[in-house]
């Protein structure tokens, strides 16, 4: 598996220090799984998965192998989809519930 963290992940992870041990958990769940626990988003952030890490609290990223499958790679706002391998998940956004939305739409 290959893994991406984006420059907006690492921030939010550094602001949200005290529960770092519930986002590393679920990052690793993720990376075991992606699609079993990503919960698949539509309209605006099709292709994009989340995964609440606490209530309101949510982890966002893609997983390319379902980028391609779906042959949804140029509607899905994954930037440099052509030059990863399948197997690899971007972290793109984590943060509160509504906030992170909207940080993801500027990737
Ligand atoms: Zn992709």
């Amino acid at each position: 598996m290959n893994i991406k963290f984006s420059s907006d992940f690492k921030n939010g992870v550094k602001k949200h220090s005290s529960i770092n041990k519930n986002i590393q958990n679920k990052v690793d769940m993720i990376i075991s799984d992606p699609i079993g626990l990503g919960e698949p988003l539509k309209g605006n952030f099709r292709g994009f998965y989340s995964a609440p890490v606490k209530k309101n609290f949510i982890i966002i990223f893609l997983y390319c192998y379902v980028c391609r499958k779906k042959g949804d790679n140029n509607i899905v706002l994954c930037n440099d989809c052509q030059d990863c391998l399948d197997d690899t998940i971007k972290f793109v956004a984590i943060g509160p519930h509504d906030k992170t939305y909207a940080t993801k739409i500027k990737q």
